[in-house]
């Protein structure tokens, strides 16, 4: 049990074995974006930090593979730029709605960069993981958390997740189960999130929710510049629905086609997104050459938890990131950089933890959440309230598509690029957004 760091690149003890009984400082249940990038940070402060994840790596991932600037920024900060040199690096993205097209290059900005990579998540989890290892944690991969273990103090309660130290785990090759301590606990499982169902979290039903479907084309497009976006996707009698079509350039023979649907209080759930990939794939450009003959396979789809929905996310010992934690942006479907943001700073909450704060530090995580995406995220689940209105949709699609300079200042807000400090027109229509969602209801 460490009460300060070690020096970091110290030397470490190596990986315990099973029945070791040692106490780490934290424990990570699951290795996706976030809980390797909360790992890594950790491990890089010097803690002892483990981690389960219940597949081997390199694992396939249902998702669009698209990493916007912000991801980028990330994953340059965990030292991980020569890792993407193999990568699809990508300039912008081009909107198509209602027969028109604009190509926007992504928006300068201080502190991002001005470009993506698409990369399959087979591949880029892979090297995060990989990273946190390197960086000295304990990772334990084909290893399912089953159950939290509970200490039985008290600490939880509706707004609160229970004290949990630890986690009954089980090796998937040899079928046997041990118990994993530690004096804190990172739930990092992904959008279903069952250990995190059982530590208590639940979603707020009448917020916003994703349903996305994908798969693999090969296209003569491959290596495009630009990433593309579809605003009017359309359902099997001809109605746009709200939601996006994508298709993401990988640069290695193939593309990610998928279709994005945002349901809002159960409405739209009835869409099927099986028949809407169909529609979407059949009525494509033709310059992506997209056919059943160029299919690589059946397509695979996932929800996305949004807008901070799920919750709550902080216990005495207990912290939940990424879509555990319900941090996809409502604006884009992105999750991915909201994934590696919450890991890291749920890292720097438990890092105070362990230094002598205690569980108050925990706290401090969701004030920083709510100071980094608190309003944002109540203004984009306003937003997609606005887009559930299919009049509403299309008037704003429509308008928006005849200019490419209100589409820029679109793109800025959605992809929260806005620059703290500089008043442009974006970040003044998106101030005088947030000052009209502050008058309505908490949703
Ligand atoms: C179709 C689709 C397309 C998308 N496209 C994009 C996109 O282009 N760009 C973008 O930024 N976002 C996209 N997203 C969202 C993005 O995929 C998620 O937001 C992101 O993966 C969240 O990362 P995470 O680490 O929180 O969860 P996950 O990536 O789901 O990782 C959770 C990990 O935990 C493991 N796990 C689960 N349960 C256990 C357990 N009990 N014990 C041990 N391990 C466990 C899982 O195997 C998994 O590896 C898309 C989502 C979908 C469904």
């Amino acid at each position: 049990m460490a009460s300060s760091p070690p020096a970091a690149g110290a030397d470490r003890p190596g990986p315990p074995g099973p029945e070791d009984g040692r106490t780490h400082d934290v424990l990570v249940v699951g290795g996706g974006p976030s809980g390797s990038a909360c790992a890594y940070w950790l491990a890089e402060a010097g803690w002892d930090v483990a981690l389960v994840e219940r597949k081997q790596f390199p694992r396939e991932k249902t998702c669009g593979d698209g990493l916007t600037p912000r991801s980028v920024r990330q994953l340059e900060d965990m030292g991980l730029t020569d890792a993407l040199a193999g990568a699809h690096r990508y300039e912008g993205l081009r909107a198509c709605g209602y027969g028109r097209q604009l190509e926007m290059a992504w928006p300068d900005h201080p502190s991002f960069p001005s470009y993506g990579y698409v990369i399959t998540r087979h591949d880029l989890d892979q090297i995060v993981n990989d990273r946190a290892t390197k960086a000295g944690a304990t990772v334990w991969q084909g290893t399912e958390a089953l159950a939290p273990i509970l200490d039985g103090s008290p600490g939880g309660g509706p707004d609160r997740l229970p004290a949990c130290t630890g986690a009954l785990v089980k090796d998937k090759d040899s079928g046997r189960t041990r118990e994993i301590r530690a004096r804190y606990v990172v739930v990092a499982d992904g959008a279903n999130s069952r250990f995190g169902r059982a530590l208590g979290t639940s979603r707020e039903r009448d917020w916003p929710m994703g349903m996305a479907l994908r798969g693999y084309y090969r296209s003569p497009r491959h290596d495009d510049p630009f990433i593309e976006s579809h605003l009017d996707i359309r359902d099997e009698s001809g109605a746009v629905v709200p939601g996006y079509g994508w298709i993401f350039p990988l640069g290695d023979g193939r593309v990610n086609v998928g279709v994005g649907l945002l349901s809002v209080s159960g409405r739209w759930k009835g869409v099927n997104t099986s028949t809407l990939m169909d529609t979407f794939v059949r009525t494509a450009p033709a310059y992506w050459g997209l056919s059943p003959e160029t299919s690589c396979g059946p397509p695979t789809g996932g929800k996305l938890p949004m807008g901070l929905a799920v919750g709550p996310r902080v216990g005495p010992t207990t912290l939940a990131i990424g879509d555990a934690g319900g941090s996809i942006n409502p604006f884009n479907g992105e999750g991915i950089a909201y994934g590696y943001e919450t890991g890291r700073l749920a890292a720097a909450a438990l890092g105070a933890a362990l230094a002598g704060e205690g569980s108050a530090a925990l706290d401090a995580y969701e004030t920083t959440l709510a100071d980094a995406y608190g309003l944002y995220y109540k203004v984009a689940r306003d937003f997609v309230y606005l887009m559930s209105q299919p009049h509403v949709m299309r008037a704003c699609i429509q308008t928006g598509m005849h200019s490419k300079s209100l589409m820029g200042l679109v793109l800025r807000v959605m992809a929260n690029l806005m620059r703290p400090e500089e008043l442009g027109v974006a970040e003044t229509a998106y101030l005088a957004l947030a000052s009209a969602s502050r008058l309505f209801p908490t949703r």
